[in-house]
């Protein structure tokens, strides 16, 4: 007999084991099933969480080096290499572990090992070791991820040529780096390398970094990649790669005309996520893939086939961990009978280099792009208390509001902690707030925060902060 369970969940990343909490929440038995012993996803163990604390570090360290033109002065940096990773790991760890306690007071049943459907209510779970047992299941939810692409060009070139999942692992500081790709990944392991002592380069194909982004928003974090990194090549494409006897990696790389190579100790690739839908089976579930390559689903997060769900980076962008754990909440609630329903007015997006962006609904981008009718409202930190206190005056917040409305259309801002000044613009997108809402709730002096009211000021024609004619 197989085992059977409610509900059973594929992939134990922030959508999974969030969809699992809620759904054993809500009385549902529920089986969670991961290929990777540790808990936690891409996120927790190899992407968001990792990144950041490394991030931490090279923004620590940087901040050190800003003080020597205010007075003090601190020796040049020792890095232990081996004690940061500890630490990293450590801070893994006790994430990981809380979410095996959560599972576990849940009563959540974990399964480790690979899933594949073999009909539309059987999945073969697979071992590292022992044999396969089939679990027969009334709901699924698929949640497993995306990952790293990696181009054959780049492939079978030995150890120095890192993906994300390497680059975190800090096998040793490389005396030099050339990260492929422009996208957040690539920025923010880049200048953790920067940080570590890497002379660290960035090419990317497109005509800029960040290509999602506002170009006024890039245009700070640019200025600031020209000091931290050796080069910056846009619009370049990598043609070849080869490595030397001495160890080092040649690349080959043209821009426009023009070909030319270097060569680095290192290269990372970070040119993009593809969604984990092979070798699942999908087909003897009646599941369809989209042909993006994600796994179509509608706003209850249900596939094709209507007992079985999909959530996460596997059913489509933004690849994001907060996306994955709300869809996660919404197909746990759905299949336990509650109303529910994904329809986010804003998504926030966070690159956490050094400044950091962050924007979350309409973009300036994307409202010329659809014709839609906005108008800004921008504050520079030139002008902020709290900015020109802490040495970080190069940011801006810019608000794009409904002409007619007033209302907050979506947001910008670029700058230090600018990923946790955007989460007040989710909360005012979500809310329907206008302008006004914002300018007249009362922000606390001297803070960052106080730019998204100024900015809404900056619309209204009532900045007292700045002397605007134009807004009079
Ligand atoms: P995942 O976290 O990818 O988890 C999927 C799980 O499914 C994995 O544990 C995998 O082992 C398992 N699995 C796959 N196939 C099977 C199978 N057949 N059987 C059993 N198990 C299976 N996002 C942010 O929001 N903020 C950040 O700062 C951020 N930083 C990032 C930094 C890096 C370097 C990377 C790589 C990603 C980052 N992300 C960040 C993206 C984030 O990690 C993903 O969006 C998030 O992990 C997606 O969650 P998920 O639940 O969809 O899947």
């Amino acid at each position: 007999m197989p085992k059977s369970t409610e509900l059973a969940i594929i992939g134990a990343g922030p959508g999974g084991y969030a969809a699992a909490f809620r759904a054993a929440d809500l009385g549902k038995k529920v089986s969670l099933i991961d290929k990777d012993i540790a808990l936690g996803g891409v996120c927790l163990n190899r992407g968001c969480i990792p990144s950041k604390a490394l991030l931490h570090i090279a923004k620590t360290m940087s901040e050190v080096n800003h003080l020597s033109d205010k007075g003090v002065e601190y020796g040049e940096p020792n890095i232990d290499i081996q004690k940061l990773k500890a630490w990293k790991q450590d801070v893994v760890t006790q994430l990981g572990s809380g979410i095996e306690q959560m599972a576990a007071a849940r009563k959540v049943d974990i399964i480790s090992g690979k899933a594949e459907f073999i009909s539309e209510q059987e999945l073969k779970i697979t071992p590292v070791k022992g044999k396969a047992e089939l679990l027969s299941f009334e709901n699924a939810i698929i949640a497993t991820g995306s990952s790293s692409i990696m181009p054959p060009l780049f492939t079978k070139k030995g150890q120095n040529v890192m993906s994300s999942r390497d680059a975190l692992d800090l096998k040793e500081i490389p005396e030099s780096v050339l990260v492929v790709g422009g996208g957040y990944i690539g920025l923010e392991l880049g200048t953790v390398y920067a940080a570590m002592g890497s002379k660290v380069s960035i090419v990317e194909m497109l005509g800029t970094l960040l290509p999602g982004a506002d170009k006024d928003l890039v245009a700070p974090l640019k200025k600031s990649l020209k000091i931290s990194f050796e080069d910056i090549f846009i619009k370049t494409e990598v043609t070849g790669i080869r490595k030397n006897k001495s160890g080092a990696l040649t690349v080959n790389m043209k821009s426009g005309d023009t070909e030319f190579r270097k060569s680095f100790s290192h290269v990372l690739v970070a040119v993009g996520r593809a969604p984990n839908t092979n070798f699942l089976g999908l087909k003897k579930a009646g599941v369809i893939v989209g042909e993006d390559g994600f796994i179509q689903t509608n706003a209850y997060c249900k596939t094709s086939a209507k007992h079985i769900f999909a959530i996460g980076d596997v059913a489509g962008q933004p690849m994001l961990a907060h996306k994955a754990t709300h869809e996660g909440k919404v197909a746990a609630e759905v299949i336990a009978g509650e109303p529910a329903v994904f329809e986010p007015r804003a998504i926030p997006a966070v690159i956490f280099t050094d400044p950091e962006i962050a924007w979350a609904g309409l973009t300036e981008t994307e409202a010329k792009e659809k014709g839609i009718k906005y108008k800004t409202g921008v504050f520079p930190w030139t002008a902020s208390g709290r900015a020109i206190a802490v040495g970080k005056p190069e940011g801006k917040t810019k608000i794009l509001f409904d002409p007619e409305t007033k209302t907050v259309l979506g947001a910008g801002i670029v700058g230090s902690n600018a990923g946790e000044l955007i989460s007040e613009i989710v909360l005012a997108i979500e809310m329907g707030a206008d302008a006004e809402d914002l300018a007249l709730s009362i922000h606390p002096h001297p803070t960052f925060s106080e730019t998204t009211a100024n900015a809404a000021e900056m619309f209204l024609g009532t900045i007292t902060d700045l002397y605007a004619p134009k807004n009079r």
